[in-house]
């Protein structure tokens, strides 16, 4: 089976995070999408909330599965067994950092392949900051996140945590 696995904040998920998952999921058997704990980043959603969050927007893909780590990818990866590590390029800017990590975890782990995807042009601008940023100042977001995105943000807006 050639499955892969696509780490990320997921701060929220957003609509370029989708446009991969879902590319991904065509091309491999199964695809894990693997939430970095990440504390020290200081999310807006708990590890809960943002695992949560990408079940009920990926619920349509049958070989999506969903999980969270903490540690070292290479780790997970090597747990796994996956056949790679799928990272997203949006821009050039991407790049040198997204190059630094793929090097990196093949240094850590010989076998730990990197495999990167383009999204679509239209959200190949949309960030998970952006889109919190936008939905701070009540602006419309809606192309670019899924409606429960839009709620869950709308709720943090009431709580007075965005
Ligand atoms: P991280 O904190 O690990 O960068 P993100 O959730 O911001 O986590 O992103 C996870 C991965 O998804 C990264 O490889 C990032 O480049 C990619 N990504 C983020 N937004 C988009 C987008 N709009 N289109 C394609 N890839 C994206």
């Amino acid at each position: 089976m050639n499955s892969v696995i696509y780490p990320g904040s997921f701060d929220p998920i957003t609509n370029g995070h989708l446009d991969l998952i879902e590319r991904a999921s065509k091309i491999f058997d199964k695809v894990y999408v693997a939430t970095a704990m990440n504390d020290e980043k200081k999310p807006l959603f708990s590890t809960n909330e943002r695992v949560e969050l990408l079940k009920e927007v990926c619920a349509h893909l049958d070989n999506i599965e969903v999980i969270n780590f903490d540690g070292l990818l290479v780790d997970i990866v090597s747990r796994l067994d996956v056949s790679a590590v799928l990272r997203g390029l949006r821009a050039v800017t991407d790049f040198e950092f997204e190059l630094q990590m793929a090097l990196m975890n093949r240094q850590l782990n010989k076998k730990c392949e990197t495999i990167f995807m383009a999204p679509s042009p239209q959200y190949s601008f949309v960030s998970s900051t952006i889109i919190k940023e936008i939905a701070r100042h009540d602006g419309d977001i809606s192309k670019y996140a899924p409606a429960k995105v839009l709620s869950a943000l709308n709720d943090k807006k009431k709580e007075g945590r965005l």
